[in-house]
């Protein structure tokens, strides 16, 4: 039977070296995986990983232009190391999550801060702060068989050329293996998901007309621009 409308089109991201796109299903978010950054939101981090999603059609891919979303006059940025998932599973052993992984990218957490702590104060959800038109923007996939799994390697981000976050994935609370494991407790991952998996302290606000960088060494790098 032929569809009502017109299907949305699939969000996908180029992949290094590769002449086929990924095609992203899912994208899971990390929260409060890094200690300093999880004190400079002023919240005890010694929980399980906490897990939160964003729609496909939020990603952006590198070069992109970020509309400044409504209905914030907080838009923060937050650097995050983000897992392309080549194979799904549930249950996966941190042993096992590296044969789950197609490759790796830098990618932007952006988030209504404002609306955020709206949400945290009145105990409500936070899609709203967490949701929004080109609110994941993502580099170019690096393939495993390029990167390896980092474990270790400096993530930084900079406004304008200044830098504001820096720090290295190492010090991550919950490891790569240990985050997929722990989400494939909740959900059944498939082919196609991206995970991001926290950002480290530094985070903070970005206006209309700036210019943001960022990148994971080692994986890859991105650059948008607030309009
Ligand atoms: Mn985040």
């Amino acid at each position: 039977m032929p569809y009502a409308l017109d299907p949305p089109p699939q969000a996908s991201l180029p992949v290094i070296g590769g002449e086929a796109t990924f095609p992203v299903r899912r994208v899971y978010c990390c929260g409060l995986n890094y200690a300093r950054h999880a004190r400079e939101m002023g919240i005890d981090a010694t929980q399980p990983p906490i897990f939160f999603l964003k729609p496909a059609d939020n990603v952006i891919n590198e070069g992109g232009r970020v509309p400044y979303p409504p209905a914030t006059e907080d838009l923060q940025y937050e650097i995050e190391l983000v897992v392309a998932i080549a194979r799904g599973g549930r249950d996966i052993s941190p042993a096992n999550a590296p044969d789950h992984v197609f490759g790796y990218a830098a990618g932007i957490d952006l988030t209504r801060r404002d609306r955020q702590r709206d949400a945290q104060a009145s105990r409500m959800p936070w899609e709203a702060s967490k949701t929004f038109d080109a609110a994941a923007p993502v580099s170019a996939i690096r393939p495993v068989a390029d990167t390896g799994h980092p474990a270790a390697g400096r993530i930084w981000l900079a406004v304008d050329g200044e830098t504001r976050q820096e720090s290295d994935i190492a010090d991550m609370i919950w490891p790569v293996p240990q985050v997929i494991a722990h989400l494939s407790t909740l959900f059944t991952l498939a082919p196609g998901d991206l995970l991001f998996t926290g950002t480290p302290e530094g985070v903070g606000p970005v206006s209309r007309g700036q210019r943001i960088t960022g990148g994971v060494d080692g994986v890859g790098e991105l650059a948008v621009e607030i309009v």
